[in-house]
């Protein structure tokens, strides 16, 4: 049967997507280029504004088994390994936001997503399937598989990822651009690490052309560890392996605990960060993309995938709204979303430029973030606009 919506890509976008379409009453095909599932070993941070979408989604109770609370956010200088501020979490985010700031095994919530994906009638997910091109024939689309299968639907959605081959046939605007920034992730057993990172909390260290984040996963099991390091070049390949000795001498000068946690790690996968500056199109005729393929970002704000958790919903309500018109419906779609995740890719970018600063800059930021303490809902305010926001009352 010809489903009413294509997807290209069973990440977390294309998955959610398939789901808030369901939710609408449309019926979908998943095409996934892997033969089977892959998601990378590590974790992620959900904030309330993706939390309320998983939620209404049914997926609360199964995320709520494998998902961390941490209590707050808590800031330290990588130098001195001084606390400079937090953010509080419990009970704040579900009093302000109505849902909660969660952590989780990415390989936990992709599975809690295909489980749901998989016990659905109205959605087929097909691995081996790469989508190579598409064309637009009589209000349809079709579409052409790597290995030369063909379907057709009314819509198509790009959610194959930040190297997207549905972006290159709609906008053609080359690869995204390597950031600077390289990214070192790791998960260990959190009964191995010092006390201090065993506390329910996400860490933030900021330092010298570098940045430290943990926080628990895995029902408190694992400890998730990325270090961000500026690189003037991309290691090779995506998702490689990282030889410690490389890693290391970046972090000697940090205080001691920091660095002896890096020590203990015996191995790392590097991940080169991409983006693209905000563009102001995503689609045309009756194709449009979605999450990483539409707005990759770094990763320094912790939104990329919440963006993509909205924007399946945004798309699935435009979609449900303007059921005879599915072009009207996706420009609607990419006009609401391209402001909002413009947004958040541009202060992922500042945050790039303040959590590495050093010298007077250095001191001058933990002089501000210091003071914060004063006023402890002045974090959570400032950020309002991130997690207050409920994609659900939009559409
Ligand atoms: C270090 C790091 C930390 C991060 N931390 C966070 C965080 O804490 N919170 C957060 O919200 N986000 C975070 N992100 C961002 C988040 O991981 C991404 O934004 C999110 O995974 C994007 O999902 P996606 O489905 O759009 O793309 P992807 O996850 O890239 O999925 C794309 C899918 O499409 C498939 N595909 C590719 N080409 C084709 C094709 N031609 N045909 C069919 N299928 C295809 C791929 O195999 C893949 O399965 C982080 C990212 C990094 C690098």
């Amino acid at each position: 049967m010809k489903p009413d919506v294509i997807i290209a890509g069973a990440g977390i976008g294309g998955l959610a997507c398939a789901l808030c379409l369901e939710k609408q009453g449309f019926t979908t095909l998943i095409l996934e280029k892997f033969h089977a599932p892959a998601e990378v070993g590590a974790g992620i941070q959900l904030g309330p504004n993706a939390f309320h979408i998983l939620k209404h989604l049914g997926l609360e109770p199964e995320l709520t088994k494998q998902a961390q609370f941490p209590e707050k956010i808590v800031m330290y200088d990588g130098k001195s390994g001084a606390a400079l501020a937090h953010m509080p979490l419990i009970p704040h985010m579900q009093q302000r936001h109505n849902a909660p700031y969660a952590v989780i095994h990415r390989a936990d919530l992709h599975k809690t997503l295909r489980s749901q994906v998989e016990n659905s009638s109205r959605i087929e997910l097909k691995y081996s399937s790469a989508l190579d091109a598409f064309t637009e024939e009589d209000g349809n689309v079709v579409v052409k598989t790597v290995g030369g299968e063909e379907f057709c639907a009314r819509v198509l959605v790009g959610a194959d990822g930040s190297r997207s081959t549905v972006r290159q046939q709609v906008l053609g605007d080359g690869p995204p651009q390597f950031t600077g920034q390289v990214a070192w992730r790791t998960v260990v057993r959190r009964d191995r690490v010092a006390e201090m990172f065993q506390a329910q909390q996400t860490g933030l260290w900021l330092g010298h052309r570098a940045h430290l984040v943990h926080y628990p996963v895995s029902s408190g099991q694992l400890l998730n560890i990325v270090a961000i390091i500026e690189s003037p070049d991309p290691p090779h390949g995506w998702s490689t392996c990282g030889n410690r000795d490389e890693l290391l001498p970046r972090f000697e000068n940090w205080a001691k605990p920091a660095y002896t946690l890096l020590q203990q790690v015996p191995e790392w996968r590097t991940w080169a960060l991409y983006d693209r500056s905000p563009a102001p199109v995503w689609g045309s005729g009756q194709v449009t993309l979605l999450g990483d393929a539409a707005h990759p970002m770094l990763p320094f704000l912790a939104q990329g995938g919440a963006m993509a958790i909205e924007d399946a919903w945004i798309l699935a309500g435009f979609l449900k709204n303007n059921l005879g018109n599915p072009q009207a419906a996706l420009r609607a779609y990419e006009t609401l979303r391209t402001t909002r995740t413009g947004r958040v890719s541009e202060t992922a970018r500042d945050n790039a430029t303040l959590f590495h600063l050093s010298g007077h800059q250095r001191l001058l930021r933990n002089m501000a973030m210091k003071a914060s303490r004063a006023a402890p809902g002045l974090l959570l305010r400032k950020y309002d606009w991130l997690y207050g926001y409920n994609a659900l009352d939009e559409v």
